[in-house]
C-alpha cells in the first residue's frame, strides 16, 4: 500500500548551485518507475563528515561545504535544492530473506539526479531525506548511529578496491527519531553512476509489464553494458554480464572478510557495486559461519554463504528478464547463471593466492590454501591479522616466522605448514622483500571493524565527529604499511564481541 505523501513541500529557496548540468535517467524512463517530490526539511542540519576524495569525484570546488553561496549545508540534509535538481523515488520490488516481497522502493532515499564528471556520470542520493510513497511502515530517515557506519564503510570499501556506492558526506540534525531507543536523524549523500536493482527489474517482471520492463533493460544496456547491445541476445548478454561482475564483487567481499547483513534482491546492484550498508561486518575472527545481522536467525546470509546467495539473487533476476529474453532461450540463460560459478571460482582462487603472495598456479595450491583456511576457521584466527602478517614470512633455513605462525595454536599445524608453505615459496622462486610489498597491496592492515565504527558513533553522538573524520583518512589508505603498528590494526578488544548490529537504522 502506498503511503499519502505530500509531494509538493516546498525546501526552500533555490540556491546557485555548481555549475552541473543535472538529468534524471528516471525522468525518461517513464512515471510508473518513480514519483517526484522534494525532500523533506529538517531541522537544525549540522555536518558530520565529508569525504574529500568523493568531493574530489564529482569535482566539487575547494571549501564547497562551507561556501555561502554554494549552502552545501542545507542542500545534502535536505533543506534546499540547487537549479536544475528534480528529485524523486524510484519504485523497485524484491525477495526478501528469500520470500516474494512485492512493492518496496525508495522509501527513504531520493534521487537528485545525475551530473557528468571527468569519471563517467554519477548520481546523487539523499539517503533519509523523509517520507515517499514507498516508505510503507517507515519514517523516511535514517540515524546518525546508521548513516556513520554506511558513510565509513562505504569510503572503506572504496579504499579496498572493492565496488561499492560512495559516500559524499553526513548531515546530523537534532529531529528525534525512534529506533529501539530515541536517537538523532542523518542524511547519507551517496554516489554512484546507478542505483538501479535486481528489484527493479523484478518490480515490472512481475507486473507482466513487459513494456516497461524492456524500457528499463534497454536504458541499462545503453547507460551502463553498451557493449551487450550489438550481442545476438543483448538481454542474455547482459545477465551474463551483471553474473560476471557479481561474481566478482563476491570474491571481492570473501577475500576481505566483509559480510553483507541484508542480501535481499532489492539491496543487489545491477553495476555489482555494495549497495546498502545496513547490518554489514567485517570478520574478526575468521568464522565462515559467522553471521552479521542479529536478526538473520536463520543464517540465510551467514558469510560463507554469500557468494551463492548472489547466484540465488541471480536467478530471481533471471526470472524478472525472461519476459524479454523468451521461453525457447532458457538454455542460453541457464548457461549465463552457471558462467557465475566459474567466474566466482576463478576470482577467489586468483585473490586467494595473490593473498598469499603466489605469483604462478601450481599443482596443489588449493590444497595449501585451504588447509590454512580451514585452521583459521578452527581457531578462529583473525583473518585480516593473519593474511597481513603473512607477508612478514621468510623462506630461509630456520627463520623465525613466529610473528604469523604463532597465531596459530596448534603447534604440529605451524611446522606442517610452514614447511608446505615454505616449499611452495621456493619452487616459484619467490624473493620475499617482493613478495612481502606485493602481499602488502591485497590484504589490508585495517579494516572498519565493528569496534572501530562504534567507537567514533559513541563520540559523534556526544558531538564530537573528530573520530569519524580520523577513522575515514585511516580507512582511506588501508593498506598502507604506517598503519601496522597502529592500534586501529590490533586485534579488537573484548568489547567487542559483544557488539550487536541489527537491522534498525
Ligand atoms: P533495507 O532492508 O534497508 O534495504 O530496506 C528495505 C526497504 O525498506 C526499502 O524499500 C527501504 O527503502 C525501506 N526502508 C527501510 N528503512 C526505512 C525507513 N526508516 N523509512 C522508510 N522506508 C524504509
Ligand atoms: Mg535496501
Amino acid at each position: 500500500m502506498n503511503r499519502s505523501v505530500d509531494t509538493t513541500t516546498s525546501v526552500g529557496p533555490l540556491t546557485a548551485g555548481p555549475d552541473w548540468h543535472w538529468r534524471n535517467g528516471f525522468h525518461s524512463l517513464g512515471a510508473e518507475f518513480h514519483t517526484e517530490l522534494p525532500p523533506q526539511p529538517l531541522p537544525t542540519p549540522y555536518w558530520v563528515a565529508c569525504s574529500d576524495s568523493c568531493a574530489e569525484l564529482l569535482g566539487l570546488p575547494a571549501g564547497w561545504q562551507t561556501r555561502p553561496d554554494l549552502n552545501a549545508l542545507a542542500v545534502f540534509s535536505g533543506n534546499a535544492l540547487w537549479p536544475g535538481m528534480r528529485p524523486l523515488a524510484s519504485v523497485y520490488s524484491g525477495h526478501q530473506f528469500g520470500v516474494w516481497a512485492g512493492q518496496l522502493g525508495d522509501g527513504r532515499a531520493l534521487s537528485l539526479g545525475e551530473i557528468d564528471t571527468p569519471h563517467g556520470p554519477q548520481e546523487l542520493q539523499l539517503k533519509g531525506a523523509g517520507l515517499t510513497p514507498y516508505s510503507r511502515m517507515g519514517d523516511g530517515r535514517a540515524v546518525l548511529r546508521s548513516s556513520i557506519r554506511e558513510f565509513l564503510c562505504s569510503e572503506a570499501m572504496h579504499g579496498l578496491g572493492i565496488p561499492t556506492t560512495r559516500a559524499l558526506c553526513i548531515t546530523g540534525s537534532s529531529m528525534p527519531v525512534l529506533r529501539e531507543t530515541l536517537e538523532t536523524a542523518a542524511v547519507v549523500t551517496r554516489v554512484a553512476p546507478s542505483f538501479i536493482r535486481f528489484g527493479h527489474f523484478e518490480h515490472f517482471s512481475q507486473r507482466s509489464d513487459s513494456d516497461a520492463l524492456k524500457r528499463l533493460a534497454d536504458f541499462v544496456i545503453e547507460h551502463h553494458y553498451p557493449e551487450c547491445r550489438d550481442a545476438p541476445q543483448p538481454y542474455v548478454a547482459l545477465l551474463s554480464e551483471i553474473a560476471r561482475r557479481t561474481a566478482e564483487l563476491m570474491a571481492h567481499w570473501q577475500a576481505v572478510g566483509f559480510c553483507h547483513g541484508v542480501m535481499n534482491t532489492d539491496n543487489m546492484s545491477i553495476l555489482g557495486l555494495t549497495i546498502d550498508y545496513g547490518p554489514f561486518g567485517f570478520l574478526d575472527g575468521y568464522d565462515p559461519a559467522h553471521i552479521c545481522n542479529h536478526t538473520d536467525r536463520q543464517g540465510r546470509y551467514a558469510f560463507s554463504g554469500q557468494p551463492n546467495i548472489g547466484l540465488w539473487n541471480l536467478h530471481a533476476l533471471a526470472q524478472g528478464l525472461m519476459p524479454l529474453i523468451g521461453a525457447h532461450h532458457t538454455d542460453a540463460v541457464l548457461e549465463a547463471l552457471e558462467s557465475y560459478k566459474l567466474s566466482y571460482a576463478n576470482a577467489m582462487r586468483r585473490r586467494l593466492r595473490s593473498k598469499c603472495g603466489l605469483t604462478t598456479a601450481h599443482k596443489g595450491d588449493a590444497e595449501l590454501i585451504d588447509a590454512l583456511l580451514k585452521q583459521m576457521a578452527d581457531e578462529q584466527t583473525d583473518h585480516t591479522i593473519l593474511f597481513r602478517r603473512l607477508s612478514t614470512f621468510r623462506t630461509a633455513e630456520g627463520a623465525d616466522n613466529s610473528a604469523v605462525m604463532g597465531l596459530f595454536h596448534d603447534l604440529q599445524f605451524r611446522e606442517r605448514w610452514s614447511a608446505a608453505y615454505t616449499e611452495r615459496l621456493r619452487a616459484e622462486h619467490s624473493d620475499d622483500a617482493q613478495r612481502a610489498a606485493a602481499m602488502n597491496r591485497v590484504n589490508p592492515a585495517v579494516i572498519l571493524r565493528n569496534h572501530l565504527a562504534e567507537s567514533a558513533i559513541r563520540q559523534a553522538q556526544a558531538g564530537d565527529f573528530s573520530e569519524v573524520q580520523r577513522l575515514l583518512k585511516v580507512l582511506e589508505h588501508p593498506f598502507d604499511e604506517s598503519h601496522d603498528t597502529s592500534a586501529d590494526a590490533d586485534f579488537p578488544p573484548d568489547w567487542a564481541q559483544h557488539i550487536e548490529v541489527s537491522c534498525s537504522s
